[in-house]
């Protein structure tokens, strides 16, 4: 610990020494920290990074409706492009740079070998209208993953095709509206439960098929209130909508009793599984008396899932509800893999179809050479240590930081916003200042449950002495801001970003949303001049 606070220190220091006079740069630049302009605003319309050919002159078959402007397409050569985005990509802070206190349900360390696998020729290159006897080998990819998911969840049935988390929760909740159906119930049974520290997708899901969301209060442990689920309970109700481990990063220690009251009252368990990573290995939701649930492969599993995607939400499905599984999957027949598609002849009442094709192959491959790589053992240990790192964070902090339930937490530490009660600094002021330490802030003001809220998942791959110096870091800046004169420094962060603190209120109200075109007009471009 001491060594590591010593390097941040060392590293502060180099930044901020006071005695360099401040100069102002020619190019504006700051050193490695480089103004970039948009792609828009550089080069000169013409120029080119390719040597095309001119193209054949054809007959106008648009009627005389040809473009008379320019196409305003950026002129860069090459080295020009790859140096911008290159200096882009720089301006990013990135899983691959460093501690990464968003966890799993944003990005965690992909193991290269998960893509190696997804590039190998005959997986990589695969195209989902290839007959069925050309693509064996990744039929029996997808039917291995979805043993795994079976074994590891101890669940009869998994619906491989659902495309994210929000699209899994989407299945199962129509195969829980389906089996109503099919009992003559759905009319009657509206209501959802929903915890209150629920992901927004839960009551999304539920109120997007045509379910009345109610809202289950926590208890001052951060679980459910198990009281106020029996009486919310009755014959109107569908399903509950429950996270284990929960958004507060705890385990739901009561699971068993609320999947029996949920049962008697005639309701279905939907269990949000996107926090699996945290029991995988330890804990099969199936021994819970969970009917439904969705694996987020994405997180658990790991693979890259930044930006919006791609994401795979397999749900794994109890034998009440296995029936109403979408097509397609994947079916034996002695040693010749096929596809269920919309139409065969299957038991059961399939929903249809959720998803073109048989879901995300790419992530599919990542989650099995995932799962693969680390084995029955090694996914225990991966539950095991990200649980510990959690904890070893909770353990550090917790005499300066406040954290917001007693006890030990399972892959998350989340801290509430009282420590900094009276100093001037929010919870905002707090992340935007870790970004000077070189940190990406933790999830903030979420759950909602929680004041002022600080949520940190360091993950299962994070080294102990990177772990030691964020901990520095966060202690150093809990101590100043302790000192109950540093409101208005926290205030002014980040200081050393590319950007200090955006106004986001005027940012979201009135975007700029225009460039200033090249002031090199077509003509003018001495490279095209001189090659003419
Ligand atoms: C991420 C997440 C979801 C939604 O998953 P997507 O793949 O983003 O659709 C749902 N619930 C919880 C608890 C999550 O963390």
């Amino acid at each position: 610990m001491a060594n590591s606070q010593d390097r941040s220190q060392g590293r502060a220091g180099g930044i901020a020494s006071s005695e360099a006079p401040a100069i102002n740069t020619f190019t504006g630049n700051r050193a490695l920290q480089i103004e970039e302009p948009l792609i828009f605003e550089m080069g000169q319309a013409g120029r080119c990074g390719v040597d095309l050919p001119e193209p054949p002159k054809v007959k106008d078959r648009l009627n005389g409706m040809r473009r008379k402007g320019d196409i305003g397409l950026p002129g860069l050569s090459e080295p020009q492009v790859v140096q911008h985005y290159t200096r882009l990509s720089q301006k990013n802070y990135a899983i691959d740079m460093g501690v990464y206190p968003l966890g799993s349900c944003t990005m965690k360390h992909n193991p290269r070998i998960n893509e190696k696998v997804a590039r190998l020729p005959g997986i990589g290159d695969l195209h989902p209208l290839q007959p069925v006897s050309t693509v064996q080998g990744a039929l029996e990819l997808i039917d291995r993953l979805a043993h795994w998911l079976k074994t590891l969840t101890g669940m009869p049935a998994v619906a491989m095709s659902p495309a994210a988390g929000a699209h899994g929760e989407m299945c199962g909740m129509m195969a829980i509206a389906a089996a109503l159906d099919a009992k003559g119930e759905r009319a009657q049974r509206k209501v959802v439960l929903a915890p209150e520290s629920a992901h927004g997708t839960n009551p999304a899901t539920a109120a997007a098929l045509g379910f009345v969301v109610k809202p289950i209060p926590a208890n001052d442990r951060g679980r459910v209130d198990l009281a106020a689920l029996k009486a919310a309970l009755g014959p109107d109700v569908a399903a509950i909508m429950l996270t284990n481990p929960n958004t507060c990063g705890l385990f739901e220690s009561e699971i068993v009793e609320i999947s029996k009251a949920v049962h008697t009252a005639g309701a279905y368990f939907y269990c949000d599984g996107a926090n699996f990573n945290a029991i995988v290995g330890r804990v099969r939701p199936g021994d819970l008396g969970i009917d439904c649930m969705h694996i987020n492969l994405h997180k658990t599993f790991s693979t890259p899932h930044g930006g919006g995607g791609p994401g795979a939400g397999p749900v794994v499905l109890s034998a009440a509800l296995a029936p109403y599984a979408p097509y397609p999957w994947i079916v034996k027949n002695g040693d010749k893999w096929s596809v269920a598609e919309d139409g065969a002849k299957v038991d059961g009442v399939p929903l249809g179809r959720l998803k073109a094709f048989h879901g995300q192959m790419g992530m599919f491959t990542r989650a099995l050479a995932y799962i693969m790589s680390h084995g029955a053992d090694g996914l225990k240990q991966v539950a095991e240590d990200a649980v510990l790192n959690a904890n070893y964070v909770m353990a550090a902090l917790k005499d300066v930081m406040s954290p917001a339930f007693e006890g030990p937490c399972m892959h998350e530490a989340l801290f509430d916003d009282s420590f900094l009660k009276d100093t001037g600094v929010s919870t905002l002021d707090f992340a935007k200042a870790m970004i000077d330490e070189g940190y990406h802030p933790m999830t903030m003001y979420f759950p909602l449950v929680v004041h002022g809220a600080m949520l940190i998942e360091p993950t299962e791959s994070v080294a102990k002495e990177d772990l030691d110096q964020f901990i520095g870091a966060l202690r150093s800046l809990t101590e100043r801001a302790k000192t109950g004169t540093a409101a208005e420094a926290f205030k002014a962060a980040p200081l050393y970003s590319p950007r200090r603190r955006l106004d986001e209120t005027l940012a979201a109200r009135k975007p700029v949303l225009r460039w200033k075109p090249s002031n090199n007009p077509p003509g003018s471009d001495p490279m095209k001049q001189a090659a003419e």
